[in-house]
């Protein structure tokens, strides 16, 4: 018997069938007027409701896009498995669950009574809480060190140098007390690898680097192409580590909602408050997603719609099987 482990395998449809679905989803859903924009942020707040753009990229290195593809946005939570794949990386699975957890919170993305309560204070690197203590054990001596090394790493995932979008970057920075509190009550149960300040600084930086749908959805190709990027070839993390990093994805991506998210849609999937959300198909390919209107939870309405569809159309969700042929059977 063959000893190699078993992994998923089969590719997404030719690429003019991808393009037709994925205009088609544009098509469909743009005319979705549900949500809110965020204006927490205050920056977020000065989003144009009526933006939707779709990417596709499969492990081939085949992409499609529709819609505002070229638009920028701040990545924000979807940042969150990125730095856990390096941190993962860096010091190893069993560290990593250690010291961040892996088991959802059940609870709002920037929850403090989960720390409260969770044996692992941090909860878990899909939510502010233990992104911010992911962000403080990023290898590097100092701040800055761990701030290159976060870019780079982000950067080799998406395929290109990400850049910072210093509005964005700002205007959380002046306004994130709640964040704040989080890195206090982080810092007194020990779960820090630096100053409170400095993690959180590098947690805001990184929410606010600047991409398009097609950054996303090589992002998630990455993960779902055992930590090659299939556009650039570039191997970013080992396949051990893309697949650690999609099991959290998958509890915990689209914050208390993530059991609805399976429900309907069966893939990992992670989603941001500019109204991004990326998806992973192990093995076939990525998709990005960005329209701001948020629902309650904070997931963009056309981005949870549209991958919906192309979930479906494009034969992704994991849980999705049809019985095998029987010789012989009825
Ligand atoms: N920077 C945002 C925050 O910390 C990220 C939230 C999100 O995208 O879920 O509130």
């Amino acid at each position: 018997m063959a000893t190699a482990p078993f992994v998923s395998t089969g590719a997404l449809p030719p690429r003019d069938r991808m393009q037709a679905l994925v205009d088609a989803a544009l098509d469909r859903f743009a005319a979705l007027g549900d949500g809110r924009v965020a204006d927490y942020i205050p920056a977020l707040g000065r989003a144009d409701p009526k933006g939707f753009g779709i990417a596709v990229v499969g492990s081939s290195g085949d992409a499609v896009t529709a819609g505002d593809c070229h638009q920028r946005f701040s990545i924000q939570s979807i940042s969150k498995p990125f730095v856990f794949a390096l941190i993962v990386q860096a010091i190893g699975a069993e560290a990593a669950r250690a010291k961040l957890g892996v088991n959802a919170t059940g609870m709002a993305f920037d929850s403090v009574i989960a720390i409260e309560l969770g044996d692992v204070r941090a909860t878990n690197p899909m939510v502010n809480a233990g992104a911010i203590a992911a962000a403080s054990l990023l290898p590097g001596d100092t701040a800055d060190a761990k701030w290159g090394f976060l870019v780079e790493g982000l950067s080799r995932f998406a395929g290109r140098t990400l850049e910072v979008d210093a509005e964005v970057y700002e205007s959380e920075s002046a306004t994130n007390l709640r964040n704040r509190g989080i890195a206090a009550l982080l810092h007194s149960y020990g779960k820090l690898g630096i100053e409170p300040e400095a993690a959180l600084d590098i947690y805001t930086r990184q929410c606010a680097l600047s991409v398009t749908v097609m950054d996303l959805a090589a992002m998630a190709a990455t993960l779902a192409n055992g930590g090659v990027n299939p556009v650039t070839r570039a191997h970013v993390v080992e396949a051990d580590v893309a697949r650690r990093v999609l099991a959290v994805l998958t509890v915990s991506g689209l914050y208390e909602r993530s059991g609805d998210w399976l429900f309907d849609i069966g893939l990992p999937g992670k989603s941001g408050v500019s109204g991004g959300i990326l998806s992973a198909a192990p093995g076939k390919g990525g998709m990005g997603a960005w329209s701001p209107p948020l629902d309650s939870a904070g997931n963009s309405v056309r981005g949870k719609a549209v991958t919906r569809f192309l979930s479906d159309a494009l034969g992704l969700n994991l849980f999705a099987s049809q019985p095998a042929a029987v010789d012989g059977g009825a």
